[in-house]
């Protein structure tokens, strides 16, 4: 993940329970992001890939602009990134999300499910530990999949400015059309 302070969510240090119904509540409402377990906090990832676009961040007022070209790992079908294990060795500058980065980077886009759950917001119904299936996120117009420009070897540094694009920043889906050109509506949450 390459280039707010975000409030830690309500806090339970032991399971609880849906006091509705008594069903346990899953580990994202439950734990701090610090209790997860590797493969808890791996799994808040989404794989919608919007992180690993390259971004330009302003000079004089630090602002982060998203653009749709991505980093050099990444895979813009399946949204990840080529070499997870050893991309910091391929791409020094990709950052390694931890419970600090999560609360103080201020470009995480508002989809991300590190950011909803630092927010004390829960998961979304396409996340895949909602809907239990990984295509979801993209079946509801969250990934980056076929809005990938091409990677940072395509551009040259200057084509960037000409590339920022705002979905990413959005806490939406795409907008889909049907074939006779009806739009059927957005993904929100
Ligand atoms: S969920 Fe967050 S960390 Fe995972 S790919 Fe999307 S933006 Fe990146
Ligand atoms: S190295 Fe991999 S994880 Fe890091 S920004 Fe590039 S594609 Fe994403």
């Amino acid at each position: 993940m390459r280039a707010s302070t975000l409030s830690s969510r309500p806090i339970t240090t032991a399971p609880s329970c849906d006091a509705t119904d008594g069903t346990p509540e899953p580990f994202w409402r439950s734990k701090r992001l610090e209790e997860m377990s590797a493969s808890e906090w791996e799994s808040l990832c989404d794989g919608c890939g919007r992180c690993c676009l390259l971004k330009l961040e302003d000079e004089d007022t630090g602002e982060v602009h998203y653009t749709d070209v991505g980093c050099v790992l990444l895979d813009s079908g399946t949204c990840r990134c080529r070499d997870y294990p050893g991309r910091q060795a391929a791409v020094p500058d990709c950052l390694r999300l931890t419970p600090e980065a999560v609360r103080t980077v201020k470009w995480l886009p508002k989809t991300c499910g590190y950011r909803l759950v630092a927010e004390g917001r829960d998961l979304p119904g396409w996340h895949p530990l909602v809907s239990g299936d990984p295509e979801s996120v993209h079946a509801a117009g969250i990934s980056v999949r076929d809005r990938v420009f091409g990677t940072e070897k395509d551009v040259d540094e200057e084509e960037l400015m000409d590339r920022v694009v705002h979905w990413p920043e959005l806490a939406i889906g795409r907008r889909r059309r049907d074939p006779g050109g009806n739009s059927s509506g957005s993904t929100t949450f």
